[in-house]
């Protein structure tokens, strides 16, 4: 079986694409899996860009098939931030407990009207064959508090309307199929069972 290697370290990501990607003919590893743990730099200013660099980067190492994910928040009250820098959100030194408090800090008092915001994510995929990237989006709302333990990241403050529920309220089976990722990743099979013959 060909072997699709993950260029990142976050393990919320990897838990997701490993799990959205199961039923295709590959064996989904991460990096660390294959013994690679580098530090990517992340210096372009879309999330496009930054997937590509990701997975350039690893592909210099790995000669197969890579993918790289960039996402990120975008806050319409703060003008799509934190949008590329969702990552480096406050700072390297606090936990993501802080930041989500941070975010929803930083809109006290804003009607729920006004609370409106997507999650963003690029995938990027590299291999001898052929490089590509695809795009998926998911529009919520910041909720007043964090609620749930499921998922990672900003999940417990991003509000999903429909479901009534933040992210990480939300099983790990209805998030992996509505997220900004999972809509990524569907394109992203389509392109290589058509590309790849496989089944
Ligand atoms: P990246 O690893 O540079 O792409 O940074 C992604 C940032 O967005 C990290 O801070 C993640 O925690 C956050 N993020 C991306 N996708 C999700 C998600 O599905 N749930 C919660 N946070 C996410």
């Amino acid at each position: 079986m060909d072997k699709l290697v993950i260029a990142s370290g976050n393990k919320g990501k990897i838990i997701e694409i490993k799990a959205i990607l199961a039923e295709l003919p590959l064996k989904i590893v991460s990096m660390k899996d294959e013994g690679y743990d580098i530090e990517f730099e992340e210096t372009g200013t879309t999330f496009c860009e930054n997937a590509l660099i990701k997975a350039n980067s690893l592909n210099r190492y790995v000669k197969g098939m890579v993918l790289a994910d960039d996402s990120g928040l975008e806050i319409d009250y703060l003008n799509g931030a934190p949008g590329v820098y969702t990552a480096r959100f406050g700072g390297n030194n606090i936990s993501q407990t802080e930041k989500n408090n941070k975010i929803i800090e930083l809109l006290t008092g804003v009607d729920k009207k006004d609370r409106t915001a997507r999650f963003v994510c690029s995938i990027a995929f590299v291999s001898e064959k052929v490089s590509f990237i695809v795009n998926g989006s998911i529009e919520g709302l910041i909720s007043d508090k964090p609620a749930g333990d499921e998922g990672f990241g900003y999940d417990p403050i991003f509000f999903v309307p429909e479901y009534n529920k933040t992210f990480a309220q939300l099983p790990e089976e209805i998030k992996n199929k509505i997220s900004h990722r999972a809509k990524a990743l569907e394109k992203l099979k389509q392109k290589l069972l058509a590309l790849y013959d496989i089944e």
